[in-house]
């Protein structure tokens, strides 16, 4: 018998800055069956994740050096980047407010 039972956290590792992270304080990165690269609030977006914190600043340096086309095997297109690039800025924000939030139930 476990006399402490450890409560497993789910870790990522953030493509960019290589930190592993809980999975709740990182953005997944999905690249769809359709080959779209989007942002994935939700987690459950079917298709290749990558995962970056929620900091533009990891953003920017996966796009520098490609972290991101590499952990989704696939070109990620510098429009895509610029898409993201404003999609993040707007997550960034969603994101932080969520995590006053606590949302721990689930
Ligand atoms: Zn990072």
């Amino acid at each position: 018998m476990q006399e402490v039972k450890q409560r497993k956290i789910p870790l990522r590792k953030c493509v960019a800055c290589q930190e592993m992270m809980p999975k709740k304080q990182l953005i997944r990165v999905v690249r769809t069956p359709e080959d779209a690269v989007l942002i994935d609030l939700t987690g459950k977006k079917s298709g290749r994740g990558a995962y970056l914190c929620g900091k533009l600043s990891c953003f920017k340096l996966a796009h520098k050096n490609k972290a991101l086309d590499r952990a989704l095997k696939a070109p990620v297109h510098s429009d895509i980047y610029e898409q993201l690039a404003q999609d993040f800025t707007q997550v960034e924000e969603e994101f932080l407010a969520q995590k006053d939030r606590e949302p721990d139930e689930q």
